[in-house]
């Protein structure tokens, strides 16, 4: 069986948002996966974890990149295409500050050693509000640069987890394999585990191995609120 873990932003710094982890813990994450001989693996193998990263930040070159070189393990980066070398100006900005993106020079080198780099659009719209021409272009576009500037692009992650018939066939459309976010009913609505600040050694083996089995619904009932949230971020979208 094959499980996809999906983290955001690392950060030494307290966010104002769920989705981030501290570079310790996301070390003890890897730890565990270690201390318990669980395969990493990428999109295509039919057995282990597939480690992914949704938007793009650069904390996932500055924190995340080292401790998965240390450890070892491959990872799967999901681009928004059009933020990559900017600032972010779709999220939520409690802060004040903008985040950075990933540069192209970034993203190859962790092609390099051996990263799969997928899409995450070209602007992090809901894919599943946007007429045939936008989500077209959300989906084609995005995966036309990428292979353009880092190669072979078969995997999309899509934002905010919104997926409906309509974008399924889309991104078969544009040539995807895998499309993550979803039920897990098809390589096109792969079932991710999204892993929080909030998240410790214990919920993540329970998110892992998916037992006890209650304690497993509850996580998932807990990241279903938590998507929920990010709804805010849409509302916040400038176009
Ligand atoms: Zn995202």
């Amino acid at each position: 069986m094959v499980k996809t873990l999906q983290f955001h932003r690392i950060a030494s710094k307290v966010q104002f948002c769920g989705t981030w982890n501290r570079p310790e813990q996301f070390e003890r994450f890897l730890n565990f996966i270690r201390t318990n001989e669980i395969k990493t693996v990428l999109p295509g193998d039919d057995d282990g974890i597939i480690v992914t990263f949704d938007d793009g930040e650069k904390s996932i070159y500055d924190y995340a990149f080292p401790l998965l070189k240390k450890f070892g393990i491959k990872a799967v980066v999901f681009l928004i295409v059009d933020y990559v070398g900017k600032r972010n100006v779709w999220d939520i900005t409690l802060t004040g500050k903008h985040v950075q993106h990933l540069t192209w020079d970034e993203v190859l080198e962790m092609k390099d050693y051996g990263f799969q780099i997928g899409s995450h659009t070209m602007k992090h719209r809901n894919l599943t509000k946007l007429n045939k021409e936008e989500l077209a272009y959300e989906l084609f576009e995005s995966k036309r640069i990428i292979e353009e500037k880092i190669g072979k692009c078969y995997c999309v992650s899509y934002p905010f987890n919104r997926v409906n018939a309509h974008v399924i066939q889309a991104a078969s459309r544009a040539g995807y394999t895998f499309g993550f976010g979803g039920d897990g009913s098809s390589n096109l609505q792969l079932k991710k585990e999204a892993l929080y600040i909030t998240d410790n050694a214990l919920s993540f083996g329970i998110k892992i191995f998916e037992k006890p089995k209650y304690a497993y619904n509850y996580l998932r009932c807990q990241q279903t609120v938590i998507n929920y949230f990010t709804i805010a971020t849409m509302l916040n979208r400038r176009r």
